[in-house]
């Protein structure tokens, strides 16, 4: 594609990486065949290549963000189905990020969705202020009819739909310290207990560190990670993902410092796809640039990690057919297919694999609350596509899709790492009715 940037617009270094990226679009279009937002709505302007259209037509111009830009861009849902596909290595993702930092910057939205927003970025990233907004939903659930009928609240209604009933309480074991491994020592990993997944279902990063510790891996629980900044990244508050970034990579270059690290597991696809970017989003930063692409380097996810050890023999086979859903964040960002479905195999499950796996199921870390009819039309698609494969059971690798296919699915949703570990001497993972299981040992 041909570009009309001027040298002073050049001049700054994200401009010029967008510039970039912009000239290697052939305009092919293929992208707009796996766009999950082009399939649904069928407007040109909600696919890969219209939004490119727009946010080149909104840098090359320099002009602030307007109402169209910000309706198309606002309904992407950062799955990254469109990188998969471009045959000419389009970086999307980093296209994307910047439109919305430039809107966040230049774009005043409506009160009701500026306040909305606020809120997100000052609960979610925070596990102590979600845990308690959770415990407030409960006052809020009669009232969700209600707020569906008025526009300005339908995101309220959203986030009470999605609310669990019971929450779990917080773990006593992903706290900062160090899980020495059983027997033999066979690697050390740092491990990032995250924010909403911690309380969402804290029982994966347990499982995680009774599975590793049990296989003779150490586990370092670092003082002062936290949140890795998604979140907020994919609103276009970049200072305060940046700001999650910088924190994240000074608790783990610490933990590198004071006894080496093998790899960072990460057991949520989404935070998996962005700390891996670290060494990207930090680049113009000269204190952090090494450090930050260091991190990268060593960032995992879990079933990544266990791809690269020799597990033993599972302790049982339990012959579960079990549909595998990769996240768009594990497939398309991470392009981790394989590993998580041959983990399954091996593991004794039998792995079918949901028609249209491609498709964003529609949760897209804020997505579902922001864009709450796309959303459930995705969804509705997605659980339908899982229920029609016959199996007993879902796997995934991130909570956000755990989240939003449970909120219609009829089977058990769990992570891929709950399986595992009951096929290697774990107990069988909450939510799954034990006579599914037992009838299938
Ligand atoms: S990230 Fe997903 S929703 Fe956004 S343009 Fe690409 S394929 Fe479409
Ligand atoms: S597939 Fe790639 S090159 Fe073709 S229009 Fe989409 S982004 Fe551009």
């Amino acid at each position: 594609m041909q570009t009309n940037f001027s040298a002073a617009q050049l001049a700054d270094p994200h401009v010029a990486e967008s510039e970039k990226i912009l000239r290697k679009c052939v305009h092919c279009g293929f992208c707009t065949a796996t766009c999950p937002t082009y399939v649904t709505l069928g407007n040109e302007l909600d696919s890969p290549r219209g939004r490119i259209y727009l946010i080149k037509d909104m840098l090359e111009n320099g002009r602030p963000a307007d109402k169209e830009i910000v309706t198309h861009v606002d309904r992407c849902l950062s799955c990254l189905a469109c990188m998969t596909t471009c045959p000419s290595g389009v970086n999307y993702m980093h296209l994307v990020d910047h439109a919305r930092a430039h809107i966040h910057e230049t774009y005043r939205r409506p009160l009701p969705d500026r306040l909305t927003r606020a809120l997100l970025a000052f609960v979610l990233p925070y596990p102590g202020r979600f845990r308690a907004a959770l415990k407030l939903a409960g006052l809020g659930r009669p009232f969700i009819g209600l707020f569906e009928k008025l526009p300005a609240l339908k995101p309220v209604a959203a986030m009470l739909r999605l609310a669990p009933t019971s929450i779990p309480s917080a773990s006593a074991k992903a706290l900062p310290g160090v899980h020495p491994g059983q027997g033999t020592k066979r690697g050390r990993v740092a491990i990032l207990t995250g924010c909403a997944q911690s309380v969402l279902d804290p029982a994966i990063n347990d499982t995680t560190i009774s599975l590793l510790t049990r296989l003779g891996v150490e586990i370092v629980v670092p003082e002062g990670e936290g949140c890795c900044g998604a979140l907020v990244h994919h609103m276009g508050r970049e200072e305060a993902a940046l700001a999650s970034a910088r924190r994240n990579v000074d608790a783990w270059t610490r933990a590198i410092e004071q006894g080496g690290l093998d790899a960072i597991i990460i057991t949520a696809s989404g935070c998996g796809t962005t700390i891996k970017d670290y060494g990207f989003m930090l680049r113009l930063d000269p204190a952090y640039a090494e450090k930050a692409a260091r991190v990268s380097a060593l960032a995992k996810d879990i079933t990544e990690y266990l791809a690269t050890i020799d597990l033993p023999e599972p302790v049982r086979k339990p012959g579960t057919v079990v549909a595998y859903h990769s996240a768009c964040s594990m497939q398309h960002g991470q392009k981790i297919t394989r590993q998580p479905k041959e983990l399954l195999a091996k593991a004794g499950f039998v792995v079918r694999e949901p028609r249209e796996g491609h498709l964003c199921c529609g949760s897209a870390g804020t997505y579902n609350i922001l864009q709450p009819e796309i959303s459930a039309k995705l969804r509705d698609r997605k659980v339908k596509n899982i229920e029609a494969t016959g199996a007993e059971i879902v796997a995934t690798g991130n909570i956000g899709c755990i989240t939003q296919i449970a909120s219609a699915a009829k089977l058990p949703v769990v992570h891929t790492i709950k399986l595992l570990d009951w096929a290697y001497g774990g107990p069988k993972p909450e939510g799954v009715s034990d006579e599914r299981l037992v009838a299938a040992e």
